[in-house]
């Protein structure tokens, strides 16, 4: 059976675009980013730092979902994807979560990059929670 794509969601004028890894199995099975746990903690997050999720346009590098962290060759297949929902909506600033979007993203483009641990391992240890917590106050700071 062929991978379900999980396209990006958001206005396609929002300021704010943050890019996450690839879907999840709740992500596959609704066809949405950021649905399931990961998603409630960061929806919970956005909430608490008065960033409307309905506001900002989320997306992830790779658009299938992966058994395991995405290869090289999976994120050059979906980058196109990518640069084109860009370029399109052409945000002021952009957030990357996590490791796969921080090494995969930052193209050429004339926007502010900021750098959040992936809310999956903000979840589970308190460093990156703390990290996570602390990036997200500044990010509320440049943005609301
Ligand atoms: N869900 C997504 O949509 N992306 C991730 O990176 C993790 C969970």
């Amino acid at each position: 059976m062929a991978a379900k794509l999980v396209p990006g969601e958001g206005p396609k004028n929002a300021k704010i675009v943050f890019i996450g890894e690839a879907p999840g199995a709740e992500e596959e099975k609704l066809g949405r980013p950021f649905v399931g746990r990961a998603g409630k903690f960061l929806d919970k997050q956005l909430k608490l730092h008065g960033i409307n999720r309905k506001k900002v346009y989320i997306t992830n590098v790779v658009k299938v979902r992966c058994i395991g962290p995405p290869t090289d060759r999976q994120i050059k297949k979906y980058l196109p994807i990518l640069k084109k929902e860009l370029k399109q909506i052409n945000p002021k600033v952009i957030v990357l979560l996590g490791k796969t979007a921080a090494k995969a993203v930052p193209l050429d483009l004339d926007v502010t990059y900021f750098e959040l641990p992936h809310p999956s391992a903000a979840m589970r240890f308190t460093k990156m929670r703390n990290k996570f917590e602390i990036g997200m106050k500044t990010l509320a700071r440049l943005v609301c």
